[in-house]
């Protein structure tokens, strides 16, 4: 079972860009809570996502199947704290989804990081 992070606790840590700030980490498990502005997504961002960029390819003439789409949502669902968003980054995120969708898409990851990062709900 994951871990339902709860926090009452701060302590002085290092960020991504050398600043000590102080950050949550969790009483349970001990995790560090991330601070910074690189926000994790729920898995939801990336299923919607893929429907995009199935869309695109799609227009392009590239048929992209069902199967495809199951197989990377399951692959994506099944990597524990993909969207634990209580530490996670959006930029640990991307090269996840990438890296995973390039398994079983032959896509650029440019095309893929645009699908990720434009503004669209
Ligand atoms: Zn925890």
């Amino acid at each position: 079972m994951p871990c339902v992070h709860e926090s009452n606790k701060k302590d002085w840590m290092k960020t991504q860009n050398g600043i000590i700030k102080l950050h949550p980490y969790c009483n349970k498990c001990g995790s560090v809570g991330n601070i910074s502005s690189d926000r994790g997504k729920k898995i939801g961002y990336f299923l919607i996502a893929l429907s995009r960029l199935r869309k695109i390819l799609k227009d392009r003439g590239y048929k992209v199947s069902e199967a495809q789409i199951r197989l990377i949502a399951k692959e994506l669902s099944s990597i524990e704290d993909f969207d634990d968003t209580w530490w996670i980054t959006f930029s640990r995120q991307k090269e996840i989804f990438i890296s995973v969708v390039r398994k079983y898409i032959r896509v650029s990851t440019d095309l893929l990081e645009s699908v990720l990062n434009s503004e669209w709900r």
